[in-house]
């Protein structure tokens, strides 16, 4: 390798190439990191932490409304939104330093500056300079799509702003039905703003069990959100300090705040991909094989840029697994399947392996086990809301193929059922496990029934 500067030059300081720069490091490569932005990448700056900080702030109303059923006086609140911002950046700014910390004391250069390459071997920085390196880690995560171009569009914020409002908005919309969309619903209605979630398709949540969409968008729409579906924002037209928001209904909504979370894109445009002759795969993202080399053979990607699960800890396997193959003579794959979600709503979802949909197309027989309750801390509070478990079994096996859950703590339990799922534990092994009680995990090991969907006996 001494043809080259380093062994190691790595496009995009996020989860995943922090990782790999970090453990190839680590088995003695010379390593150097470029980031255009802030190192920490997404998940970090203006993705799930800074999300869950937010999350945390807006379940504080319902949490101030319950205790009045335990017996709690809770004087007159007030939310001040730029303290929220303001500790939210600290936060941040101080994990951007200690993940630099990380990277320094790896022995990684890293560079402030964004980098595209020249060709195979070559990177260039904004600064004009070059440097050559035996293989190249590309890991330039995503973006927010844009979406149609309807007139008016420039005055749609997308995710990336909406960590950085000078004030809270008091009437928002938001178009779109995937995770991002449907959490800041939940963040914005709980601090206190009226809500108005606008999505194409037939229900929010795409990609989700079916009993999933209705239970969520059915206690959403209990708590206030408004929820349309089957259309999409037309025109966004300024009036004075607000905005007024047409649908392709008809409709229009006023509002104060127009977000858009229509999807992420990879981060592939002007990269030099071409250049170097590295393809792109037919879902936008770098094309990989499952050891995550492109089709340049010094050169692999990672990440939100392949376009593959896009999660943070996902990112991370595949950043350690790449560092493993190409610096520490164990090539490692990723496995793809049952990799646990969650979606942090209000209430909270998680989910692990098939939705009931997939697993009837794919397994001979499915059994469905399905629990709907009032979570015990409701019965006080008085508060208007269900708990759903429900696990996906195959029929021929007994094998749990898939749980999901929603409701307060479903991501917690998600990560633990997880485990359960990925190592083909059987619905006998959930039923001969002691439950523990008083949770609302239990209902995990103590459903007996099968059932129809829910989503079916709604309909019927
Ligand atoms: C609002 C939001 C909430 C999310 N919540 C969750 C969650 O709860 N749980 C979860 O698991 N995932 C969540 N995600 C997804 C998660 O953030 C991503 O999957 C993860 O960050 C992907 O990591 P990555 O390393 O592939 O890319 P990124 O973290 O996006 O990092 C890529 C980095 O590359 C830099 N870059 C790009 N091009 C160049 C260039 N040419 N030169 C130099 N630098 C460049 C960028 O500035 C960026 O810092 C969320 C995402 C968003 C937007």
């Amino acid at each position: 390798m001494s043809d080259y500067d380093i062994d190691l030059f790595v496009i995009g300081g996020g989860s995943g190439g922090v990782r790999a720069a970090r453990i190839a490091a680590q088995h003695g490569a010379r390593v150097m990191l470029a980031e255009e932005y802030r190192v920490g990448g997404t998940c970090v700056i203006r993705g799930c932490v800074p999300k869950k900080l937010l999350v945390y702030a807006s379940r504080f109303r319902a949490e101030f409304e319950d205790a009045a059923g335990f017996g709690w006086t809770v004087p007159q609140t007030s939310f001040d939104w730029p303290t929220l911002i303001a500790n939210k950046d600290r936060e941040i700014a101080r994990l951007e330093a200690a993940y630099t910390a990380t990277l320094e004391k790896a022995g990684v250069t890293v560079v402030k500056s964004r980098a595209v390459l020249t060709d195979a071997h070559t990177v260039q920085l904004a600064n004009g300079d070059r440097v050559r390196a035996a293989y190249i880690l590309i890991a330039t995560g995503g973006a927010p799509s844009n979406g149609d171009p309807i007139p008016g569009i420039e005055h749609a914020i997308s995710s990336n702003e909406a960590f950085h409002l000078p004030r809270l908005p008091q009437h928002v919309v938001i178009q779109g039905g995937g995770y991002i969309a449907v959490e800041f619903a939940g963040i914005f209605a709980g601090l206190g703003a009226q809500v108005t979630l606008i999505y194409r398709g037939e229900n929010i949540l795409r990609g989700f069990d079916d009993d999933v969409r209705a239970h969520l968008r059915m206690d959403m729409e209990k708590h206030g959100i408004r929820v349309f579906t089957g259309c999409k924002v037309a025109a966004i037209e300024r009036a004075g300090a607000r905005f007024s928001v047409h649908l392709s209904s008809g409709n229009q909504v006023s509002a104060e705040c127009v977000m858009f979370a229509v999807g992420r894109w990879p981060n592939v445009a002007k990269l030099g991909l071409t250049e170097a002759g590295v393809e792109l795969a037919k879902n936008g993202g770098v094309a990989v094989d499952e050891y995550s080399r492109t089709t340049v053979p010094n050169i692999y990607a990672i990440g939100d840029v392949t376009n593959r699960v896009n999660l943070t800890p996902v990112a991370i396997r595949e950043g350690a697994a790449f560092a493993d193959t190409v610096f520490g003579g164990k090539p490692t794959a990723v496995d793809h399947i049952n990799v646990p979600t969650a979606v942090f709503s209000d209430p909270e979802v998680g989910a692990v392996g098939l939705t009931e949909a997939q697993a009837r197309t794919r397994l001979a027989q499915t059994d469905v086990y399905r629990a709907m309750f009032k979570p015990l801390k409701a019965t006080l509070s008085g508060r208007d809301t269900a708990v759903l478990i429900k696990l996906v079994v195959d029929g021929l096996t007994g094998r749990v193929v898939g749980c999901h859950i929603v409701g307060e703590g479903a991501a917690d339990m998600i990560q633990v059922a997880a485990i359960s799922v990925r190592v083909g534990a059987t619905k006998a092994d959930f039923d001969a496990t002691m439950a523990l009680h008083p949770t609302t995990a239990e209902e995990l090991v103590t459903m007996r029934q099968k059932s129809a969907s829910y989503a079916r006996e709604a309909a019927e």
